[in-house]
């Protein structure tokens, strides 16, 4: 059904839409029609199978019928969404003229079209199809003479970002983005170095023509756009990120269709000013999502209290993007104390930040010009709260504050000044208001007087309309005549058909349509009036329409400035709601300087604890971590299920929080900015790649391996699990010794293989911990504390049984334990067969003893017992259930 670009003996109609096809390939072509968008050919067969709607036809082209399937106007971003998400490209073909204009050149003649709009995951603007509390980035990837660098942007807030990047650095920084969409040159992308990355994104991956990489065009473009002669305002820009920043324009352009949306200069992000987190450890550390891709038990989620959608895009961008720069964090640290220290400013700013609506996408969508008053008002109101704000901290409630920590001054003077924008909108805008400006009726009254008289005039003159119906009522003496109103008429009056000859008569009635049960007259006066209805509705909407343009004007001139403001709230709530979280969790300040300390005394892990808290199970138990000097690197046994991969954890997303300028869950803590974070707890079979567990733990663990510092933290569980004991073991022993003495970082290492501990020994930074555990009357507590030393024993066969494997399957693991423990000790496990009685035996064994340990039943207990398995539920009534229950107590 894919449409055959042949023209001859197409209807005109099909001409003009396979030339339209033939230039979006890619995308799904929304074909505007009336109140509808119609798909045709083999869009129509993927829209209807993706939207679950009606395929049909219509006509034939080139013998074969043309299949067609269409969503209505109205309701049509429901569909855009759930195609967006499938990952289609759908460009939007709209009518440039009214289908009047057309008939007047000729009945034949089509309607003008054209597209206006690629709509492409990473280009949205709507609210309906955004998440307000996530960024939705359109990232692009470049190489010049292999140099690469990466440019983002999020049109729907003007976020733009460039940053130089080492190719292997390459996936951790996309993993970072999480963009919607990733653009990267054709040639670049069938390198072979590109094939995991392809691998992992392929369906968010557009490739481009390399020629939309030409650096030299990506300079002038930028510099087009932002209308300065020089980039170097920007900060210098490497070739690579360049090509790529203006890749991104154009394929802003392009899908845009020329309608720039507003973009904030690009910010260039240095290499290393961020803490470098590979795909595989945010995976592990479920820092925004969860293993299985929800937000719901994320670290993200457990620490979010912002009050705006720009604070949650802010607060996952910083925990996507930890700093490494002490003297910045702490600027951060700064504010989220003093927020922390003054509870009642705290509380009021909160409470005002509530009342604070989106300013940053309004001001994209009417950027771009697809706003409407709503985003007007979204901007007087937003403004109107940034003065509160200000005017509450810019004049603390108690006294006696010392001066305003630097970047709270930094984010009042962003804040700037907007009295008079938020003045003029406030005069301008209506009380309840349209989504759309063509829907008219935004303008307040007084605002603008030639458009209150051009109301009143159409007001009146309705007025004078239902005046007739009582004249000619009184007339004709039809008490049942009614003036009405519809799109194809207009006014008409309208009396049931047994009266129509009375209206015949008169000549002043004409007549204009006869109805089943009705028929429909006009007068020359009822015509006239209408038509000054109609005139002066017109006039108005044009003039409100012209109103609308100016106010976004008056708008969009301060675009930059309203921006920043934007963003010094989105901080401002930020800190607040991390001093509020730090509060409410018992969280402290962190200390963070350039040392190598790792010092945390009293941690707890965020996501676990806040998961005791509601299952309203017993406190979480903390537990320190100082990972310096002779013990850098942690060694730490125990049985599963006692806490091992929860205390590794926990210290990573500690050092996590700290580094994005939060207070971290402990009694004290000293981190000596870390630069790279690496973690690998917990493996999946990463079976779409075709790779194993173990295959993925090795590829992972060589990572670590070749990019670890002595300023980075590792943190490693069960390395060399996923192969024989002693491949396995002796892959974790050499891992251990290089982490020692090669990448000398700070880490912890959890293992089931207790003769690392021997390790101990002969390096002189590793120490051996291990997980507490109480044995009290032949069961084993697990203590959740981490103390000094080894396990003796790894409870393996315990844990199975809380895990409710049957008992002769516990028995019988217990003999053979017994028995290789023995053989063990005399050298001849592989006597192990012979050594055991059958298993048949030991089942035998198991129910014999079962049967003497239960107690007999009392003749009372047995027949309650089987007068409650006689009951049949499925069986029966409500009524004949509640007897049973009655007859059961009477039988106790
Ligand atoms: P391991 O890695 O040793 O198998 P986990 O870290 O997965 O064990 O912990 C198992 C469970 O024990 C967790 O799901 C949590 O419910 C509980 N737990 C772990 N650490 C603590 C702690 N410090 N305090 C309280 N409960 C804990």
């Amino acid at each position: 059904t894919a449409p055959d670009f042949n023209r001859d003996g197409a209807t005109p109609m099909m001409v003009q839409f396979l030339e339209l096809k033939e230039q979006y390939q890619d995308c799904l072509l929304f074909y505007r029609m009336g109140d509808f968008y119609e798909l045709f050919f083999d869009d129509a067969v993927k829209a209807a199978e993706a939207l679950d709607i009606a395929l049909t036809k219509r006509g034939k082209h080139q013998g074969n019928d043309i299949p067609m399937a269409g969503v209505p106007v109205h309701s049509h971003e429901t569909y855009l969404q759930r195609l967006i998400r499938k990952g289609f490209r759908v460009a939007v073909c709209e009518q440039m003229e009214d289908p009047a204009e057309a008939k007047k050149r000729g009945a034949k003649s089509v309607v003008k079209r054209d597209v206006v709009r690629l709509i492409t995951p990473g280009t949205l603007t709507e609210d309906s199809l955004l998440d307000a509390r996530r960024h939705n980035y359109l990232a692009a990837i470049a190489d010049v003479r292999g140099k690469m660098g990466v440019a983002w942007l999020d049109i729907s807030t003007g976020d733009f970002y460039v940053q130089p990047c080492a190719s292997a650095g390459l996936s951790a920084a996309i993993a970072r983005l999480d963009p919607g969409e990733i653009l990267i040159s054709d040639r670049l992308l069938n390198r072979s170095e590109m094939f995991d990355l392809y691998n992992e994104y392929k369906n968010i991956i557009t490739p481009q023509p390399a020629a939309r990489f030409d650096p030299a065009n990506a300079e002038l473009r930028l510099k087009k756009l932002y209308d300065v002669a020089a980039l170097d305002a920007f900060g210098g820009f490497e070739t690579a990120e360049l090509s790529a920043a203006g890749a991104l324009i154009d394929y802003v352009e392009l899908t845009q269709k020329g309608q720039m949306p507003r973009l904030s200069p690009p910010t260039r992000m240095a290499q290393g000013a961020a803490m470098e987190i590979d795909a595989a450890t945010r995976r592990s550390l479920e820092l925004t999502q969860t293993q299985s891709g929800e937000r719901k038990g994320s670290l993200l989620s457990v620490i979010d209290r912002t009050r705006t959608g720009a604070g949650a895009r802010l607060l996952a961008a910083r925990l996507s993007a930890p700093l490494t720069d002490a003297g910045s964090i702490n600027r951060r640290l700064d504010l989220v104390s003093y927020f922390h220290d003054h509870n009642d400013l705290r509380v009021d700013l909160r409470n005002a930040l509530s009342e604070c609506p989106d300013i940053e996408r309004a001001l994209s969508r009417l950027s771009i010009g697809r706003g409407g008053p709503r985003d007007l008002a979204a901007l007087r109101d937003g403004l109107a709260c940034a003065f509160a704000i200000r005017t509450l901290l810019d004049h603390p409630a108690d006294n006696s504050l010392d001066s305003l920590p630097g970047a709270l001054s930094d984010h009042l003077t962003e804040m700037g000044h907007h009295g008079d924008l938020v003045d003029l909108l406030r005069r301008a805008l209506s009380e309840s208001l349209p989504l759309m400006a063509r829907d008219g009726g935004f303008i307040a009254t007084g605002y603008h007087p030639p458009l209150d008289e051009l109301r009143m005039l159409s007001s009146e003159s309705k007025k004078l309309i239902a005046n007739l119906q009582a004249r000619y009522t009184e007339q004709t003496a039809i008490s049942s005549l009614k003036v009405k109103h519809n799109n194809v008429l207009g006014y008409f009056i309208e009396v049931p058909a047994k009266q129509a000859d009375k209206m015949m008569e008169v000549d002043e009635f004409i007549h204009r349509q006869t109805m089943a049960n009705a028929v429909r007259f006009t007068t020359v006066a009822l015509s006239e009036l209408e038509s000054k209805v109609s005139k002066a509705g017109d006039q108005a909407m044009a003039l409100e329409l012209e109103l609308f343009a100016d106010l976004v004007n008056s708008v969009l001139v301060h675009a930059d400035p309203i921006a920043r403001c934007a963003q010094a709230l989105a901080g401002l709530d930020v800190s607040s709601s991390l001093a509020e979280l730090a509060r409410e969790q018992g969280c402290i300040r962190p200390i963070i300087d350039n040392s190598l300390s790792f010092d945390i005394r009293g941690g707890r892990h965020p996501v676990v604890e806040a998961a005791l808290q509601n299952a309203g199970e017993s406190p979480f138990v903390a537990n320190d971590c100082r990972l310096e000097d002779e013990q850098k690197l942690w060694l730490i046994t125990g049985p599963n299920m006692a806490g091992k991969s929860t205390f590794l954890r926990q210290n990573a997303l500690i050092a996590v929080l700290a580094q994005i300028g939060a207070f971290v869950p402990a009694q004290s803590a000293h981190i000596g900015a870390i630069d790279r974070l690496f973690s690998r707890v917990g493996a999946a079979d990463d079976l779409a790649r075709g790779r194993s567990t173990f295959m993925v733990e090795m590829v992972e663990t060589a990572a670590i391996i070749n990019q670890a510092t002595d300023r980075s933290l590792v943190i490693l569980d069960e390395i060399g699990r996923g192969t024989a004991t002693f491949d396995g073991l002796s892959i974790a022993w050499a891992v251990v010794e290089n982490l020692h003495e090669i990448n000398k970082c700070r880490g912890l290492f959890a293992t089931h293989y207790h003769e690392l501990t021997a390790l101990a020994a002969k390096l002189a930074h590793l120490s051996c911990h291990t997980m507490l555990i109480k044995e009290w009357q032949g069961e084993v507590v697990f203590l959740h504390e981490v103390g000094p030393g080894s396990a003796d024993r790894s409870y393996g066969i315990h844990v199975a049984q809380l895990a409710g494997l049957p008992k002769a399957v516990i028995k019988r693991a217990e003999q053979v334990l017994k028995t290789l423990e023995k053989g063990q000790q005399g050298g001849a496990v592989s006597k192990l067969a012979d050594d055991l009685p059958l298993f048949a035996a030991a089942m035998a064994q198991v129910e014999k003893e079962e049967q003497a340990a239960a107690p007999a039943l009392s003749t009372e207990q047995q027949s309650l017992l089987d007068a409650v398995a006689a009951l049949e539920p499925d069986d029966m009534s409500p009524r004949e259930a509640l007897d049973a229950l009655y007859r059961l107590r009477d039988l106790k």
